[in-house]
């Protein structure tokens, strides 16, 4: 018989994060603050964000030690199963082996409380008692919620607006876990007051959103910080448990990659599936291609520029170097919410830069049609983001057909989609379309920025 699922123990769990700073030939950039334009300081950071996680946003150290509070509620669903699509491979009649890691299998159904879980235990260890975070689609928002019952911190969730009104399981499953919900733009805040004032009507967007939490951060107390999903350093360390899970596993499978896979929002899961492979490339001279992938509708690294930008809308955070379309792009409505973000992690943007990974994008068509393939095969719905990495796993698969030279294929399924089947029955009922975007409209927010580099 075939082993199907490459699984391990509790007790074979990987018990450090990497960190692969410590490996990239060029360092990247630092973040400025936007006032200076000096380097943001422990300082600056540590007051909006846990201290222990500004140490890892600027540390170099190669590992860092999962602490064992962390790991005991990572083995709720951890070690999560690396996966042979034999289904798959049927499906396309495909010399090629396609591997996926099962990042679903959480329970919010994403990668998201990879980092959820630590941000949430070291602020409480620091003895922060109230978290703030905004939320578009909500699988941030429920993966923090989940987290931070376990330390008994309150939550805030920021909400935007019309996505509360169009997800309200999502909205549910963080009144479940015991997370506060706002709708953004709102009057708890002195700049969503000043929003409301102006536009009463505002349907809200992520930008608002982020900056409503950061005020509820800094103007709290001493207790309230505040925390973010994707983008920074320390979120993308702390997923990389994912490719330090999978090394192991391709190695019990008896393969190696020939190329990994992850869709690309800020990064996170992308890093995480990918980094850990990443490191054999830098330090043992393999020669594993780690394919980042984009919605054509937002393509920050496709057809993005290396600029210092803002990481939200109304330019409040400090600016990072990062692949962007500038911070006022307006991602069209596309489905996958969790990509629809202007800009690209600083440490992802060097490592692009420097043609150490790479990266392509697919139209929405394309990637509902390769999620109905999977879920016809595979039997599991996964999330509209995580159709990007399908799309372009099959798309591997059917070259290596037409080649007729067998490869193997491993990508990350960030999660599943049974919060979002409302993407699907739209795509049955032909509603979605493709989004051609102009070379203007890109032009347009990218003339905005201030040259700093
Ligand atoms: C949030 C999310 C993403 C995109 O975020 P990254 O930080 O780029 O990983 C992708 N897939 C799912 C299921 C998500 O929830």
């Amino acid at each position: 018989m075939k082993t199907k699922k490459f699984m391990l123990s509790e007790q074979q769990m990987p018990t450090k994060w990497y960190n692969i700073v410590a490996d990239m030939p060029n360092k990247p950039l630092p973040a400025l603050d936007p006032a200076t334009k000096q380097p943001v300081t422990f300082e600056s950071l540590s007051r909006v964000f846990g201290e222990e996680l500004v140490k890892q946003e600027l540390s170099e150290e190669r590992f860092i030690e999962i602490p064992d509070e962390v790991q005991d509620l990572y083995k709720i669903w951890r070690p999560t199963p690396l996966v042979r699509a034999y289904g798959l491979e049927r499906m396309l009649d495909t010399p090629a082996k396609i591997y996926f890691k099962n990042e679903s299998t959480s329970p919010a159904g994403s990668h998201k409380p990879n980092t959820a879980i630590p941000q949430a235990y070291y602020n409480a260890k620091q003895g922060i008692k109230y978290l703030a975070t905004e939320t578009g689609g909500g699988q941030w928002g429920s993966a923090m919620a989940l987290a931070c019952q376990y330390f008994n911190i309150d939550l805030r969730v920021y909400m935007v607006k019309v996505s509360c009104e169009q997800k309200p399981y999502r909205k549910l499953l963080m009144n479940a876990w015991g997370a506060n919900v706002i709708p953004s733009p709102s009057t708890t805040t002195r700049f969503g007051r000043d929003v409301l004032a102006k536009d009463p009507d505002c349907a809200g967007n992520l930008g608002i959103a982020i900056s409503e939490a950061v005020e509820v951060a800094l103007e709290h107390g001493e207790h309230t910080r505040y925390c973010l999903g994707s983008v920074m350093n320390h979120v993308l360390l702390h997923q990389t448990i994912i490719g330090e899970e999978a090394l192991l596993q391709m190695e019990m499978a008896g393969d190696e990659p020939d190329v990994v896979i992850g869709c690309f929002g800020g990064g996170s899961n992308f890093a995480g599936i990918g980094f850990p492979f990443l490191r054999r490339n830098l330090t043992e001279g393999k020669q594993t291609r780690i394919v980042a992938v984009e919605p054509t509708s937002c393509p920050k690294l496709t057809r993005g520029e290396f600029q210092y930008d803002f990481g939200d809308t109304a330019g409040m955070t400090p600016m990072m170097p990062m692949y962007t379309l500038g911070h006022s792009f307006q991602p069209s409505n596309i489905h996958a919410g969790g990509l629809r973000y202007h800009g690209a992690g600083s440490i992802v943007s060097q490592l692009y830069k420097d043609r150490l990974i790479e990266a392509q994008s697919v139209p929405q068509l394309e990637t509902f049609a390769a999620g109905m393939m999977f879920a016809n095969s595979e039997g599991i719905i996964p999330a509209p983001e995580s159709c990007h990495a399908i799309a372009v796993a099959i798309r591997e698969a059917k070259r290596a057909k037409e080649e007729g030279c067998p490869r193997t294929i491993l990508f990350n399924l960030s999660g599943n989609g049974m919060i979002d089947l409302y993407a699907f029955e739209q795509y049955f009922a032909n509603k979605l379309t493709d989004y051609d975007l102009p070379e203007s409209e890109i032009r347009r927010s990218i003339d905005e920025l201030e040259q700093i580099i």
